[in-house]
């Protein structure tokens, strides 16, 4: 499939004329129309809900155009509960799916009044103690270990994951829970990222069909929900064949009908927390040619780096690459495309045919809508870009600044540096 970016050279040329580059760009369009077809897909549950993985695209402007949709969030972290609750998305419509979690992060999780999914057995009694009660409703997060295959593709590798409780502590986990007046439960499990297969939600979902209809005959627990989490994935390469959302919906649909619906079990909510199936494709990070270097290899420097986008520094993760203007062009030049951080792996792309690209055009790097500017960081005291949002009516809405060598400092703000650096600031 011919990978088109959502912007056109002539659009960019105009953008950068009031936001320069490096940005990260996000398509409303396409987001609406894809979480319009996730909750059409799933309709068929009355309960259905998806809780957007705040982890991947932390912005409240995408974010609420989610939540138009009925979308909620899912958290893992102080700060994203924190953001969060300040857009109003509160209570049950927060799912707090930690791991290793501070104290702190449960009492406001607690306190907003979120779902609560336990990542280990030890989270009872620490919660119990730092609550000093345990929530009406709590959900476990469950790891089977070995390894997640569809038919003889193994798609990755839950034993080797520090998430979860095993199987036989999920019953004593709920038992424990009963025990402790806990009245609804929820199971939630994350067993394969980044699927690109129609296979993966109702392969995943009859395992926690099957493990449900278990602990509701075994320990008595009234399971309210059945948390199918992320790993939707999306087709970064060309060459790869997108998800349908029509097709998983409908099939993790006929398991619930074979699984569920003959236990007594048709009330169950379907949840999903998707991230990257929610946002990716609808990112470009848009970055300009500042360098063309001839050495032992063709090099492109442009003026982002990997501190705007490191899934190919981190994981050596394929991003497609468009020149703008040119994708008429043949792809017959070999580059390596680097930003300029002093770490030789700052590369987006290593030994990849592009037409043949000259200082001064702007590329876009498709697929960063999420887990892109989310992940970034700020080595060699690189700023991380600003966010944009190329709205329906084909405008663009800034909805979030660059940062500024003053953010940078701000954390030695007391410190006399800071202040004879920017003295006005100071006060
Ligand atoms: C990261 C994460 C998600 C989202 O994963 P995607 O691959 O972006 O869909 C959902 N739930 C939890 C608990 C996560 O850690």
């Amino acid at each position: 499939m011919n990978k088109i970016p959502f912007v056109t050279k002539k659009q960019v040329e105009e953008i950068t004329k009031t936001y320069p580059t490096p940005f990260h760009i996000y398509d409303e369009k396409g987001i609406r129309e894809n979480v319009a077809a996730l909750q059409e897909a799933f309709s068929w549950n009355p309960g259905y809900r998806e809780f957007f993985a705040v982890k991947a695209t932390p912005n409240p402007f995408l974010i609420d155009i989610l939540r138009e949709y009925g979308c909620g969030c899912d958290c893992s972290s102080l700060t994203e509960l924190m953001l969060s609750d300040a857009i109003g998305i509160k209570g049950p419509d927060i799912m707090f799916s930690s791991n290793d979690t501070p104290a702190e992060e449960f009492v406001l999780a607690d306190r907003l009044g979120a779902t609560i999914n336990l990542d280990d057995i030890s989270h009872i009694p620490f919660l119990e103690e730092t609550l000093g009660h345990l929530p009406k409703t709590l959900s476990c997060r469950y790891n089977p270990g070995g390894k997640f295959a569809l038919g003889t593709d193994i798609m990755d590798n839950p034993g080797d994951a520090k998430y979860g409780f095993t199987t036989q502590q999920m019953f004593e986990g709920f038992r424990i829970m009963r025990q402790k007046g806990v009245e609804h439960f929820g199971i939630h499990a994350f067993l394969a990222s980044n699927t690109v297969t129609n296979a993966y939600y109702p392969t995943l979902a009859r395992q926690l069909f099957e493990l449900a209809v278990k602990l509701q005959q075994e320990t008595g627990a009234h399971i309210a929900f059945i948390n199918l989490s992320g790993g939707i994935g999306i087709p970064y390469r060309p060459d790869q064949e997108p998800n349908d959302i029509r097709v998983i919906g409908d099939n993790v649909r006929k398991v619930y009908e074979e699984v569920l619906q003959p236990a007594g079990m048709g009330d169950v909510a379907i949840y999903t927390e998707l991230g990257r199936f929610m946002m990716g494709p609808y990112g470009h990070l848009v970055t300009k040619v500042i360098h063309e270097k001839h050495t032992h290899k063709e090099y492109v420097g442009v003026d982002a780096c990997a501190v705007n986008l490191m899934r190919p520094a981190m994981y050596g993760a394929y991003h497609h690459i468009t020149v703008l203007g040119k994708e008429e062009q043949p792809c017959d030049h070999l580059y390596d495309v680097t930003g300029s951080l002093c770490e030789n792996n700052d590369k987006f792309a290593i030994d990849r045919m592009l037409p043949k690209v000259e200082t001064g055009d702007y590329l876009v790097i498709h697929d960063t809508g999420a887990h892109g500017f989310s992940m970034g960081y700020n080595y060699n005291g690189k700023l991380k870009s600003a966010e944009l949002l190329l709205r329906e009516d084909g405008s663009v809405k800034l909805i979030r600044r660059a940062e500024r060598p003053q953010d940078y400092f701000a954390t030695l703000d007391g410190f006399d540096i800071y202040h004879k650096m920017f003295p006005q600031e100071g006060e």
